[in-house]
C-alpha cells in the first residue's frame, strides 16, 4: 500500500464536517490552510488533486446563528447553501495562496447514474485537472440530501474516486483509522493497519450490517473503501490533523488505515465496460483508425467512422468495429448516433461547423476506450 500512494498520480481527497469546522466552530482556516499547502506541494511533484470536502451545513449553521443542527433537511439544506459560501472561499483564498487554482463542483449521485451526466462531470474534472485547478467538490445539498442523512460526503467521495478514475482515496477523519472494535468500549481493540478493500469483516468491525448508519461513521467510510477499488482505487482513512498527513502519505509512510483494492485500475475498467453488455451502438472504422487504436494506443476520432450502427446517446458503451465486422474496441461515445452521423469521415475542426458545438474533438477519449482482446495468431 505504501507503493500504492507514493506512485499514486491521481489522488481524491476526502474531509469531514468536523474536521473542517473544527466540530462546529466555523470554517477551521488553519486546518485548511494545511490541507491546501500540502495539496499545492504534491500538484508541483506532478500530482492530480480533487478535494472532496463537507463542512457547508456546520459553516452555515454558524452564519444562521443556530447552535444546534435543525430536524428538518429543507433547514439543514438551507444552511448548506449558506454555508458552501464561506467553505468555497476559504478554499480559494488558501489554494490562491499556496499558488493554486481552485474551481467548485457540485455533484449528487444521481449525476453520475446518468450516462450523459457522468460524461459531462468527468469530462469537465478531467479537463480541470489537465488545466492544473483543484476542484474542491461538494454534495449539491440544495437538490438531494443523501450525504446530509447518512454519509457526510465518504460515498460522494468514492463516486469522485470512481469518476476520474483515482490511484487512491484519502480520507481525513477524527479518528486515527479503523480499529477492530470501538477502541473507547472494548480495550482490546486492535488496530487495522491494512487490510483488503471489501472484505467482509470490516464491515462487521466497523458497525455491521444491521447497525444503525450514522452520518459519516466507519462503516460510511469502509464502504467507500470498497466502492472505490471497483474502479481500481486503495483508500486511506486517517486523522486529518496529523502533521503534513497527505505529504508523507505521498512519500509512502505507513499512516492510518489502508484498504487496498485488490483489482488493477485498468482491469477494473474493462470490467466495467465488459459488463455494459448492452451495447446500443456501434461504428465501422476504417484501417488508419484500427492502426491508431490498437497499435498506437490513440483515440478515435470522427475522421475514422466510415459507418455508424444503432441508435446510442452521448455517454452510451458503443462497439468500435474494423472493416471486417470484428470487435476492436468498446467505449464511451462523447457523440450520440445522429451527431456521429453528421461528423463521420470529417476533420474534428469540421465539428462545430456541422454540429454547431463541440463537446471534444474525438468520437471515443482513449480514457474512455478499451480495447478488445487480440485473437492470437
Ligand atoms: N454536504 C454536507 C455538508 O457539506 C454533508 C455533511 C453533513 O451532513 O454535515 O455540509
Amino acid at each position: 500500500m505504501t507503493e500504492v500512494l507514493r506512485q499514486a498520480r491521481r489522488i481524491v481527497v476526502k474531509v469531514g464536517s468536523s474536521l473542517v469546522t473544527n466540530e462546529g466552530r466555523g470554517v477551521d482556516a488553519e486546518a485548511i490552510g494545511n490541507w491546501c499547502r500540502q495539496l499545492a506541494a504534491l500538484a508541483e511533484q506532478g500530482r492530480e488533486l480533487v478535494m472532496v470536502s463537507s463542512g457547508a451545513i456546520a459553516e452555515g449553521m454558524l452564519r444562521l446563528g443556530w447552535s444546534t443542527r435543525p430536524k428538518e433537511l429543507r433547514e439543514q439544506q438551507a444552511a448548506a447553501a449558506v454555508g458552501q459560501m464561506g467553505l468555497v472561499q476559504m478554499y480559494e483564498t488558501k489554494l490562491r495562496e499556496h499558488g493554486m487554482r481552485s474551481a467548485q463542483v457540485l455533484l449528487t449521485h444521481a449525476d453520475l447514474a446518468d450516462r450523459e451526466r457522468y460524461l459531462n462531470a468527468r469530462s469537465t474534472l478531467l479537463t480541470l485537472l489537465a488545466l492544473q485547478v483543484i476542484p474542491v467538490i461538494n454534495e449539491n445539498d440544495t437538490v438531494v440530501n443523501e450525504e446530509i442523512k447518512f454519509g457526510d460526503n465518504d460515498t460522494l467521495g468514492a463516486l469522485v474516486a470512481n469518476l476520474v478514475e483515482a490511484d487512491a482515496l484519502v480520507i481525513l477523519t477524527d479518528q486515527r483509522g479503523l480499529y477492530s472494535a470501538d477502541p473507547r468500549k472494548v480495550p482490546q481493540a486492535r488496530f487495522i493497519d491494512e487490510a483488503e478493500a471489501g472484505d467482509p469483516a470490516l464491515e462487521q468491525m466497523a458497525g455491521g450490517a444491521g447497525s444503525s448508519i450514522g452520518r459519516g461513521g466507519m462503516i460510511t467510510k469502509v464502504l467507500a473503501a470498497k466502492r472505490a477499488a471497483g474502479s481500481g482505487a486503495s483508500t486511506v482513512i486517517a486523522w486529518g490533523r496529523e502533521p503534513d498527513v497527505l505529504l508523507r502519505l505521498a512519500a509512502g509512510e505507513r499512516i492510518g488505515s489502508a484498504l487496498v483494492a485488490r483489482t488493477a485500475k485498468l482491469t477494473a475498467r474493462k470490467q466495467w465496460m465488459v459488463d455494459h453488455l448492452q451495447l446500443r451502438g456501434a461504428v465501422i472504422v476504417d484501417d488508419g483508425a484500427v492502426q491508431k487504436l490498437r497499435d498506437e494506443g490513440k483515440s478515435l476520432l470522427p475522421i475514422g467512422v466510415v459507418e455508424v450502427q444503432g441508435d446510442f446517446q452521448r455517454g452510451d458503451v458503443i462497439a468500435v468495429r474494423g472493416a471486417v465486422g470484428k470487435e476492436l474496441a468498446r467505449g464511451l461515445a462523447n457523440y450520440s448516433s445522429t451527431e456521429t452521423r453528421l461528423i463521420a469521415r470529417k476533420p474534428s475542426t469540421q465539428i462545430e461547423a456541422a454540429l454547431g458545438y463541440v463537446n471534444e474533438p474525438e468520437l471515443i477519449h482513449r480514457t474512455n476506450l478499451v480495447l478488445s482482446q487480440a485473437e492470437p495468431g
